[in-house]
């Protein structure tokens, strides 16, 4: 029997942000982290830190509820997801205020997080037609062969910070209507998301135990790759932590996927549409303060492209503005953290100290009345050369670098030569170029003149290169290939006529 989570009475807890375990909200803890508004710089609430103990607790309420719930059909199943994207597109603006609060981008933004989220949850919701094996009748002797895809078991979600309620629903609505009970750590710099997440599936009708959240750090990430009865790990996160998740989760026996960190290009054509190009740049390179997958980071200038771009940037960038993510009319809110902000401006004076040009500074922007809030005004950097630092690494903040190269072919030896390939998008006018560069860019998500070519939610998201480690990509058919096992049957009634023993492989004949 579902019931909404209710608060754990454990005195001396007040504005804890705890553990979802089986159905109640756990806010005991021995370790915390402050998570901070970035807008005002205050501390907003804390977060409980998960012992060992604590997953095993949570573990084990989603291996106890795995066998009901994989036992249900699909079909009652998805009604459960129904009833929870009314309950998302109902709450989706107090959903969208805690994202701001605890993230700090605009709210229009945590709208749109959320509007993408739910689409997966949309899709999921068709999980019997996703669900439905391939049957091939008599194939020989009175034999029908047909397959089933089940679910894994305990699955697990690994979180980021930059999108606290959508990169989770690329996960868990997916992996529970395919019968799987889940496991989500959220980033402990915003989990607020999470808990709401949970109490809004359980006020939908999903049983106790089926979605699970423990809050943590390092500590509860290590004790789920290791844990015995954790099926499937599900991560999204830098490429260092990425490429360990992997590596200890495989290691373990365990399914993984774990997509990390991007360094986007953005190749402009000579024949391209200069405004809709330098838009585009402006909107992919600082929305979200940079804090984007899929935030454009580097232009690259193809031929004569880049005085007159570099011109149009420098029009436009000024304009925007910095400031809290609630108030109407801002464009770019704060950074996550403190430390976030020291680590962007410390890649800007190593942009000045390498040569680069920086062409816009906006490490002096101040926001009235948010003195203490984590912001950071748009930069940009001309003549970023291949082997600067602020060229090979990954900056998650508003600065974009120009590149300039001299032809089409060395825009698409950069692209493929960087380590990281998430996404890529080509600015032109001609089809055949058009063309060529989604086949020869490596780069597992590509947009031609679109920015920030994020796939729908039933097609399937992912990167190439150190952007992706392991065989799928998430959401989509992918997902739900990643969320089950493949079962091949072969039937024969006894009626159908005995052939006496036999000792070879069955065959047509
Ligand atoms: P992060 O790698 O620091 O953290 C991600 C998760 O891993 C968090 O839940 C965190 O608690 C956990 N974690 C952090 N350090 C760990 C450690 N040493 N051992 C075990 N677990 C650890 O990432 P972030 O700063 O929260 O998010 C930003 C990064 O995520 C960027 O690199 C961004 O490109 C990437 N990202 C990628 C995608 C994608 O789809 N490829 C999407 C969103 C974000």
């Amino acid at each position: 029997m579902s019931s909404v989570p209710s608060r754990d009475p454990d005195p001396g807890t007040a504005g804890i942000i705890g553990h979802v375990i089986g159905g109640r909200i756990r806010t005991k803890a021995s370790r915390t982290l402050p998570v901070y508004d970035p807008a005002t710089g205050e501390i907003a609430a804390r977060v409980a830190l998960a012992s060992p103990a604590v997953v095993d607790h949570a573990v084990s309420a989603a291996k106890a509820a795995f066998p009901a719930w994989s036992a249900t059909p699909a079909l009652s199943r998805a009604r459960v997801l129904f009833a929870f994207k009314q309950l998302l597109d109902e709450h989706r603006d107090d959903l969208a205020a805690l994202i701001t609060r605890e993230h700090g981008k605009t709210l229009d933004d945590a709208r749109g997080e959320l509007t993408r989220g739910i689409e997966v949850v949309e899709f999921a919701c068709g999980v019997p037609q996703l669900l439905k094996g391939q049957h091939s009748d008599s194939i020989g002797g009175g034999i029908d062969n047909f397959s089933l895809r089940q679910p894994l078991g305990v699955c697990v979600g690994i979180t980021p910070f930059n999108f606290p309620a959508m990169v989770p629903m690329w996960m868990f609505p997916l992996a529970i209507a395919c019968g799987n009970t889940f496991v989500l750590k959220p980033s402990e710099r915003d989990p607020g998301a999470s808990i709401r997440i949970a109490e809004l599936l359980a006020e939908a009708g999903l049983p106790d135990g089926v979605f699970n959240v423990v809050q943590g750090d390092r500590e509860a990430v290590e004790a789920l790759l290791d844990h015995p009865d954790v099926a499937s790990v599900s991560f999204v996160g830098s490429t260092p932590i990425a490429e360990h998740i992997h590596r200890r989760g495989t290691a373990n026996g365990k399914r993984v996927q774990a997509l990390g960190g991007a360094k986007n290009h953005l190749v402009v054509m000579p024949d391209a549409d200069l405004d809709q190009a330098a838009d585009a740049l402006v909107g992919a390179g600082y929305g979200s303060a940079g804090e984007r997958c899929m935030a454009i980071s580097v232009a690259v200038a193809v031929g004569a492209t880049a005085d007159p771009l570099v011109e149009k940037l420098k029009q436009r960038i000024p304009q925007l503005k910095v400031g809290d993510g609630r108030k109407p009319g801002t464009d770019i809110g704060p950074l996550i953290t403190a430390e976030h902000r020291e680590r962007v401006l410390g890649y800007i004076e190593d942009g000045v100290s390498s040569g680069a040009e920086l062409a816009i500074d906006g490490r002096g922007a101040t926001v009235d009345g948010r003195e203490r809030g984590f912001f950071l005004g748009p930069s940009l950097f001309d003549r970023v050369t291949p082997e600067m630092t602020i060229y090979r690494e990954e900056i998650f903040g508003p600065v974009l670098s120009v590149v300039r190269v001299d032809s089409f072919a060395d825009a698409v030896d950069l692209v493929n030569g960087h380590e990281l390939g998430n996404g890529v998008a080509c600015f032109t006018r001609d089809g055949g170029v058009a063309r060529e560069f989604a086949r020869r860019i490596e780069a597992g998500m590509v947009g031609i003149n679109v920015a920030i070519p994020v796939p729908m939610a039933f097609h399937s998201f992912g990167g190439w290169k150190r952007s992706l480690f392991g065989a799928h990509h998430i959401y989509g058919e992918e997902g739900v290939r990643f969320y089950t096992r493949y079962k091949s049957v072969m039937q024969r009634w006894p009626d159908a006529a005995s052939r006496g023993p036999e000792f070879t492989m069955p065959t047509h004949k």
